[in-house]
Order: structure tokens, then sequence, then C-alpha cells
């Protein structure tokens, strides 16, 4: 897609800091990393999120996630990862080009995950599942 950055990266318009490339995928450093060694890890193909991109195409992003994560782990010392998809604004994409944020952990880093509500009523959360059945 002509507009889209992280199309322009792939195509060597744009430089980025390469970590992994095969036919289908592509991994470079995150320019502006949560913490060292922050990859994101992307199909060649546009898709504008994960939800849109083919089983094929995820296969293969999941693919080089295993097997650069582990690379990334020792390169930076980290003994745990989180990997992060957002999907659409409200979720937090800049770029709608179907990406996975890679983010190596390490005791004491830091950073938190969401909130949760350790108190949420069960009867709720019964209600939410016939919701969402109702839709698949
Ligand atoms: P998201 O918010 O999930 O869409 O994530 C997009 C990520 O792309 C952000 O973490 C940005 O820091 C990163 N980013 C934006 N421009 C570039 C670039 N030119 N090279 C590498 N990473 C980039
Ligand atoms: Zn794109």
């Amino acid at each position: 897609m002509t507009d889209c950055l992280f199309c322009k990266i792939i195509k060597g318009e744009i430089p980025c800091i390469k970590v992994y490339e095969d036919e289908k995928t592509i991994a470079f450093l995150d320019i502006m990393p949560t913490v060292e060694g922050h990859c994101l890890v992307l199909p060649k193909k546009h898709e504008e999120t994960i939800l849109k991109s083919s089983p094929e195409d995820i296969k293969a992003v999941f693919e080089t996630i295993k097997t650069i994560s582990p690379a990334i782990m020792k390169a930076t010392n980290s003994q745990g990862l989180n990997l992060n998809i957002n999907i659409n604004k409200q979720a937090g994409q800049a770029v709608m080009h179907t990406h996975v944020h890679l983010i190596p952990r390490k005791d004491n880093d830091g950073l938190k995950l969401w909130p949760q509500d350790k108190n949420y009523p069960k009867d709720k959360l019964e209600a939410t599942a016939v919701k969402i059945k109702e839709y698949i």
C-alpha cells in the first residue's frame, strides 16, 4: 500500500534497524522502544489489522516470533517476553499495518500490565460469554 509507513520500510524506501527477514515477514527494532530489544514483527502483505491478515501470514509471523524471541531474550538478558498486538486506534494501534510487538521483560523492570478487577462478579462473566457466543 503506497502511503503505509511499514510497507515503505518493507520496500526499503524508509530505513529500519532490521533483525530478521524471510519471504513472508520482516522484524525490526521499534524506533521508540519501551525497553532495549523492543521489536516489531510484521507480514510483508499489507492488511490493516491482524484480524484481516490471512491465516498463512499470521502463521508466518508467529514462526518468525518463535525464531527471534530466544535471540532477543538472550541479547537483552531477559527472562520474560510480552507479545502485544494493538487492533485499531482504541487499542493503541497507530500504524495500520498488521504487526506484533515483542517486548523483552526482566525482574523489576518497572513495566506494568493493564489493571484487572479481582472481584468481578461471576454472573457478569457468564452473561458476557452468552453474548459473545451468539456472535461466533
Ligand atoms: P502501534 O501503536 O501498535 O501501531 O505500534 C506502532 C509502533 O511503530 C510504535 O511502537 C512506534 O514506535 C513504531 N514505529 C513508528 N515508526 C517507526 C519506524 N520508522 N521504525 C520503527 N518503528 C516505528
Ligand atoms: Zn502496509
